[in-house]
């Protein structure tokens, strides 16, 4: 069975990553959605709530969980017995830090490897951070997130 982590932050889900999710669940087995509870970074959303959020995102997709992680990827991805990392690419900016997590997780585990996946045309400037921007102001977020993480959006920017 092939098995894949998709990792990151998610703070909150957005349809871009939802894009990345779904093309990914047709390429592979089973997907595990890795929430990395990052502690040098101050998230707007819980490890809790984004872990949440993405359920009810996936729930649609059968082979596709959620998960929540600390520490290295690495180690993360041999324990789901797997050696596939998924990540999307938007635009060059990424490509750069991409490019040095990527390989620097092969340094320590030359075993495991990152499959990469170009955005979508429509989602290529979309980012959590985008979004919560937007949800400050007036903007229909529904283009953006998924349904679910709406609400949430407005009541934490309350
Ligand atoms: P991280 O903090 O690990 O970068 P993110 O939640 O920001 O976590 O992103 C997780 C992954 O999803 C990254 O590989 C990122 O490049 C990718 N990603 C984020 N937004 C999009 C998008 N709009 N289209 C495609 N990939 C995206």
């Amino acid at each position: 069975m092939s098995v894949a982590v998709y990792p990151g932050s998610f703070d909150p889900v957005t349809l871009g990553h939802y894009d990345i999710i779904k093309r990914s669940a047709k390429m592979f087995d089973h997907v595990i959605i890795g929430v990395l509870n990052n502690t040098s970074k101050t998230p707007l959303f819980s490890l809790e709530e984004r872990v949440n959020m993405l359920k009810d995102t996936v729930s649609d997709l059968d082979n596709v969980s959620v998960e929540s992680f600390n520490g290295l990827l690495v180690d993360f991805v041999r324990q789901k017995n797997t050696n596939i990392i998924i990540r999307g690419l938007r635009a060059l900016t990424d490509f750069d830090l991409e490019m040095q997590m990527a390989q620097s997780n092969r340094m320590v585990a030359p075993d495991v490897d990152t499959v990469f996946l170009s955005t979508s045309l429509e989602y290529s400037y979309l980012s959590s951070s985008v979004v919560k921007e937007y949800a400050r102001y007036d903007v229909d977020l529904n283009e953006f997130v998924p349904k679910c993480v709406v609400s949430k959006l407005l009541d934490k920017m309350k």
